[in-house]
């Protein structure tokens, strides 16, 4: 099936990212077709973002606002003192629909494959459909799409396992979100060793909490069924098995990408390495930068054509200071990775007893590299010893790289 109508932009895949350019890229007045595999449907995933990074738009689409947010490295709570949001994803899909308007034509399909046509492309579909367009955006997230996003030394992954449930008692405080909790009395330490985890929980109002066993970052990533077991065993140890569970939730994805090289493709969201390295966040981020990355595009594209304007949008997407960032960033990667698991409780102690403008700038997507690596020093020398050591190693010992783009943010 060939269609002869020529779009500006064609945007590979209908999640918040891709969405969000495509909709920013039709309220600068260009055609774009969106092609996923799905009609429009509420984004699967359970969205959480520190509620004063979301952009405004996203914030008439809320379900929920913390202000009780805290920490668990030890017994006592750790009160973050940040509110934090949850998406309603109906909703956020329906304010992107509206703001992308008529110009946005979301067409079914799987792209397999995008050929150079004269100044523009020609994308297939895996169904024999043919798209013409003068650019395409690859916003496939971090499996699909047509652009593979480097991950040094292999994907390190961000994994949980979660429940969305109804409890006799509540199994984290009512009111309130716990952003991490590393306790685990119930688990033997070699295990905890082996493979640190720790609860994410949200209170979503009466007897229904969000509960999520998660492992920050591990290479290999932790499997499905030992989270679930986690989940469980955390669970029971507390007295707060759930009465009846809606759903259930996997996450599984990426944390360590690279800056893009820049490629004939542009991209979006996780496919352009878009996730924080430290964190796994990006869905704030991707609203945040829309607007700018779309207007730099359709500048581009009215004075210079499709070259120029994939080649704007990456610069708008991945400034020199942002790639010096993410090597900084990756650093930060490295060492958790080289952290022995009973250390990490230890470590985020230190880090959250951080100056909390430098702990939000760590987590933050836009911080310079100078600034991550500032932090990461200080954070050193206020960790205890058995933290230390493993950091340094990571740091400046196993990777010689990471020593000259720590020393190179340093100035
Ligand atoms: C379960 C889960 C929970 C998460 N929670 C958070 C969170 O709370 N906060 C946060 O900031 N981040 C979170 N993340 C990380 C990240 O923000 C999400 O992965 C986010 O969904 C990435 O958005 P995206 O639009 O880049 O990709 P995706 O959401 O993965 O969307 C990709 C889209 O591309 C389509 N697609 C793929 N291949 C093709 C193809 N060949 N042709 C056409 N379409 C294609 C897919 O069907 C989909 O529509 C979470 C990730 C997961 C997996």
């Amino acid at each position: 099936m060939h269609s002869d109508t020529r779009t500006d932009v064609l945007v590979v895949g209908g999640g918040p990212a891709g969405l969000a350019l495509a909709a920013e890229l039709a309220a600068c007045g260009l055609s774009v077709r969106l092609v996923a595999p799905h009609p429009p449907r509420p984004f699967p995933a359970t969205y959480g973002a520190w509620l004063g990074e979301l952009p405004p738009l996203a914030l008439t689409c809320l379900t929920e606002v913390w202000s009780d947010v805290r920490v668990y490295t030890g017994e006592q709570p750790t009160p973050l003192l940040r509110p934090y949001a949850l998406l309603d994803n109906a909703r956020l899909l329906g304010a992107l629909l509206a703001r992308a308007g008529r110009a946005l034509r979301w067409t079914v399909g799987t792209v397999r494959g995008a050929q150079r046509e004269g100044e523009g492309w020609t994308v297939h579909g895996a169904g024999g459909q043919t798209w013409p367009t003068r650019l395409v955006v690859d916003a496939g997230g971090h499996g699909g799409g047509l652009i593979r996003p480097q991950h040094p030394g292999g994907a390190a992954l961000q994994t949980a396992y979660g429940l969305v449930a109804h409890f006799e008692q509540p199994p984290a405080p009512p009111g309130g979100m716990v952003w991490m909790d590393y306790r685990a009395p119930h688990l033997p330490p070699a295990e905890v060793q082996a493979a640190p985890t720790f609860l994410y929980a949200m209170h979503l109002g009466g007897t229904r909490y969000l509960v999520e066993e998660t492992s920050l970052i591990a290479r290999p990533g932790l499997t499905r069924a030992r989270l679930r077991e986690r989940l469980h065993a955390r669970l029971a140890a507390q007295g707060t098995l759930p009465r009846e569970t809606e759903a259930e939730e996997w996450v599984a994805f990426p944390m360590n990408a690279a800056a893009p090289a820049p490629g004939p493709l542009l991209a979006y969201g996780s496919a352009a390495g878009l996730v924080h390295p430290v964190s796994g966040f990006q869905l704030a981020d991707a609203l945040c930068r829309a607007p700018g990355v779309a207007q730099a595009v359709a500048a581009a594209l009215a004075a210079g054509g499709p070259q120029a304007a994939t080649q704007a949008g990456w610069a708008a997407l991945w400034s020199p200071e942002r790639r010096a960032a993410r090597e900084v960033a990756l650093i930060g990667v490295d060492a958790l990775l080289a952290l022995p698991g009973e250390q990490l409780p230890a470590f985020f102690a230190a880090f959250f007893a951080l100056p909390a403008a430098q702990w939000h700038a760590f987590l933050a997507p836009g911080t310079d590299a100078g600034t991550l690596a500032r932090t990461m020093l200080r954070l050193f020398a206020h960790a205890p010893n058995p933290v230390r050591l493993p950091l340094a190693q990571a740091a400046l010992g196993q990777v010689p790289a990471s020593g000259r783009a720590l020393r190179a943010a340093l100035g």
